[in-house]
């Protein structure tokens, strides 16, 4: 067991592995989705990071905007306005260059998906030429469009997002958190070695890779533990379900309490 002290005041206890790579975060709720999603990254910030990038659900559509470098400009996402849902991203580029292209979230061929990830895919090569002999067309030169390019595969098969992830985790190897933004409203993500955290309040739902970056008004949440699904479409709350299994779990909620008497300069006055 652990007890976190954060910098925003949050005291966290719980047996929760740290691991620091770039950042995701995504929102459904009453507020500006996008804006929640920038202010969320900016949280994220510490983990260091050379491109960033956000999805909005609009309507049916996906709109997204990439940059690299530097996350100051919230006017980058007008065209991200009105969006209901977002999912965003800021990335410590592992395969292929830093460029707008290799930036996340990837969109699917036909614009209905758009896959934010951390981690590696540690059969990256072997997977990408059995995909090229396959005919298909990469846009990036990322590990992260292999999954993204499995799971367009595995949705012709079969419309059922627990079978769909649970192939895909069969066939990448390394540890891979991810998160997808649908055209039809949905999040789905799966936890394998980054963290991933689920905050709640009245009529929001936050995913996001650390509790730090959870906005004060949170008072509730879950750690997803490795090979978890979650399942966001609602601002009510979240399925949980077993990756490997596709049994649905109930959520374990924290509560997280905001102790600002602990943030002390120690006796110091700087
Ligand atoms: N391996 C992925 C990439 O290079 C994700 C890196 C990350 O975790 O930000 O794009």
């Amino acid at each position: 067991m652990v007890v976190i002290e954060l910098a925003t005041g949050w005291i966290v206890e719980h047996d929760e592995e740290r691991l620091f790579m770039c950042g995701i975060y995504t929102y459904v709720g009453k507020n500006s989705a996008e804006k929640e999603v920038f202010t969320g990254l900016k949280r994220l910030l510490y983990r260091g990071y050379d491109s960033w990038g956000v999805a909005g659900f609009i309507i049916d559509k996906i709109r997204l905007v990439k940059q690299t470098g530097v996350l100051s400009q919230i006017d980058k996402l007008k065209d991200l306005k009105k969006a209901t849902m977002a999912i965003g991203h800021t990335r410590w580029a592992t395969h292929g260059k830093v460029t707008q292209k290799n930036a996340h979230p990837h969109l699917s061929e036909d614009g209905s998906l758009a896959l934010v990830h951390n981690g590696i895919v540690e059969n990256f090569s072997e997977l990408k030429q059995t995909l090229l002999n396959q005919g298909v067309r990469f846009r990036s030169e990322t590990d992260t469009e292999i999954i993204l390019k499995l799971v367009e595969q595995q949705l012709k098969q079969t419309t059922d997002w627990l079978t769909v992830l649970k192939r895909v985790y069969q066939k990448i190897a390394g540890r891979n958190t991810i998160a997808v933004l649908t055209s039809r409203g949905e999040i789905w993500a799966v936890r394998d070695g980054s963290p991933l955290v689920v905050g709640l309040a009245k009529d929001e739902v936050i995913l996001s890779s650390d509790v730090v970056s959870l906005p004060k008004r949170i008072k509730r949440m879950i750690f997803v533990d490795n090979r978890q699904v979650v399942k966001i479409s609602t601002q009510a709350e979240p399925a949980l379900y077993r990756l490997d299994s596709s049994k649905r779990i109930k959520p374990k909620f924290e509560k997280l309490n905001r102790v600002d008497s602990l943030i002390t300069r120690g006796g110091y006055e700087h």
